[in-house]
């Protein structure tokens, strides 16, 4: 039996009918560049997170970059982000100028909010905590924080669409939230897609100007913007994906829950714990083990496929040897990039499927 870890295609074929009529409309409007689909979007979006503003953009990084930049983060300031990340959390700190301050997680893979205050100092301009694998980070002991430091919190909620904060949704706590709409995320375009959500019109209008060559009237250039607008195309399947969101979610949390109660038992993994302030909406299953290597060669030979997210920190790419980090340097988010594993979680798997993977680890490690 082939489970493979994610098939594109397969959220098109469940909403072919919607998706084709989405783009044709599109073709007949004339509109390719911004017009009706993008801004129903943008407020069917900001309805369903239960935030006053939203502003499509071209991908989840770039949201990071102008949320930065209407924050007004630059040369000379610091912001705090998460030592254990996907580097595009990384990528816009440094894209503005700014410094980057890490902090390791905790026990959910999350920025450790214990660990924020001492690293905040007079140049602190901004926090981006990131909601990793759909599970919101503690955001109050945050919210604390930068109302006491006046510090901007920008959510890095690649991974989170839907996903709650207690009992509200994300996409209204901080000052800016960063979404990405990569096809592989809960909510996915069929190419590259973002946006960002935020309750301060100032803000929303700032990220408007910038996305669009810094011009409100079209040749009159207030600041020096870019080119970062959310397609129409895009806008328009993601309105008709939207509808299913809440139901791709809840599959995915039927799976987890699957995981959850028969891998209970295999005493060499450590299985993702779920603090009691959110509702995740597993964008990744993430198990632990020191045997993962063997693991992951053990289920591909079973026909599982499996990805680490992520095999290498931030920290200790390449792109960030200039600022002499070391092995040693983050060592929690160290550990945790050897021994993570996720598995597949996606909301069209069959509980065969499911019963495979669950019987090809308990083979291997059981
Ligand atoms: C996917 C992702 C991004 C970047 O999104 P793109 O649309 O690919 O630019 C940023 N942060 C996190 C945590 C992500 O998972």
């Amino acid at each position: 039996m082939k489970v493979p870890f994610l098939d594109f295609s397969n959220s098109y074929k469940e909403l072919k009918t919607e998706i084709d009529l989405a783009i044709s409309r599109v073709l007949e409007s004339g509109y390719y560049i911004g017009g009706p689909e993008v801004e129903s979007f943008e407020s069917e979006y900001a309805n369903y997170c239960g935030t006053k503003y939203c502003v499509g953009v071209a991908n989840g990084l770039d949201a990071l970059i102008l949320a930065l930049k209407a924050c007004e983060v630059g040369h000379g300031d610091e912001v705090i982000v998460p030592s254990n990340t996907y580097i595009a959390t990384w990528l816009a700190v440094s894209s503005v100028g700014a410094k980057i301050i890490p902090v390791e997680p905790d026990d959910y893979y999350n920025i450790d909010t214990n660990k924020i205050e001492e690293k905040i100092t007079k140049k602190t301009k901004a926090i981006i905590p990131v909601h990793l694998y759909g599970q919101s980070v503690n955001l109050d002991p945050i919210l604390e924080l930068s109302k006491k430091n006046s510090i901007k919190v920008i959510e890095d909620a690649a991974q989170a669409h839907g996903a709650k904060y207690k009992d509200k949704r994300i996409g209204g706590h901080g000052d800016i939230i960063a979404w990405s709409f990569y096809p592989g995320k809960n909510l996915g375009a069929i190419g590259d897609g973002g946006a960002i959500t935020t309750n301060d019109p100032e803000l929303a209008e700032k990220i408007k100007l910038y996305r669009n060559y810094g011009s409100r009237i079209k040749y009159y250039n207030e600041v020096q913007g870019v080119n970062s607008r959310l397609d129409s195309i895009q806008a328009a399947i993601l309105r008709a994906k939207l509808q299913r969101l809440d139901q791709w979610n809840e599959k995915r949390s039927a799976v987890a829950t699957l995981y959850l109660n028969q891998l209970s038992n295999v005493s060499q993994i450590i299985l993702p714990k779920i603090p009691d302030w959110t509702t995740p909406v597993w964008h990744q299953f993430v198990i632990r083990t020191s045997h993962r290597d063997e693991l992951q060669k053990a289920l591909e030979e079973n026909g599982i496929g499996t990805m680490i997210h992520y095999p290498n920190p931030p920290h200790l790419q390449k792109a960030y040897e200039d600022l002499n980090w070391k092995q040693g340097s983050f060592p929690i988010s160290e550990k945790i990039h050897t021994e993570v594993l996720s598995l597949p979680c996606n909301p069209d798997l069959t509980s065969d499927q499911i019963s495979h993977v669950i019987d090809g680890i308990k083979k291997k490690l059981g």
